[in-house]
């Protein structure tokens, strides 16, 4: 078994309904258990800054998987989230990415690991420096660099990790 952490956010719609669904479609395969999932968080758009905000959330997950399976399973529960693809870093339902796979490191276009940005990304460092501070990344530690790339305007949500679940 290995570790993995996803990110995963949406600007469209219901997102918290639509991460929720993806988190238990996750859970749901055979060769994936959630094990713990962060609060919400609302954050500002980054990188293309006129669109609306977004709802954004970290999970750790075990999984038998390789890092290339994972990454289909999670493109598989983007498609069931009727994930539309138009501009990069443009408004979307859901997007789950692989931000780190247990020892992993890569640089291929199909996947990149750990994920290229998430080391600057407020919207992915603050949830997981709840659930995996220790994690490193890039030479720091997850809460470090969550520290380093504090942005004041997220909010974490109220109601815990348990949100997902029915
Ligand atoms: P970003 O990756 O900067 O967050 P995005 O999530 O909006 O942008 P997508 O359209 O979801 O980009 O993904 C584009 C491609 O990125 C995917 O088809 C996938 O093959 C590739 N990719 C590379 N590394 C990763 C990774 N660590 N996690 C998810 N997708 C990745
Ligand atoms: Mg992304
Ligand atoms: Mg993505």
């Amino acid at each position: 078994m290995s570790r993995a952490w996803l990110g995963l956010g949406g600007n469209i719609g219901d997102v918290p309904k639509a991460l929720g669904k993806a988190l238990q479609s996750l859970d749901a395969h055979e060769g994936i258990k959630v094990s713990v999932v962060s609060s919400l968080y609302r954050t500002p758009p980054w990188g293309k800054e006129d669109q609306p905000w977004f709802v954004n959330a970290g999970a750790e997950v075990e999984t038998n998987l390789s890092p290339e399976m994972l990454l289909e399973a999670c493109q598989q529960v983007e498609r069931d989230g009727l994930r539309e693809r138009k501009e990069r870093w443009g408004p979307r339902t859901i997007d789950v990415d692989i931000i780190a796979f247990d020892g992993v490191e890569q640089i291929e276009q199909r996947l990149t690991l750990p994920h290229p940005h998430a080391h600057e990304r407020p919207f992915v460092l603050s949830p997981l420096a709840e659930i995996a501070p220790d994690l490193p990344l890039v030479g720091s530690s997850i809460s470090e660099l969550a520290k380093a790339h504090a942005d004041p305007r997220l909010q974490q949500v109220a109601g815990g990790q348990n949100w997902w679940r029915d």
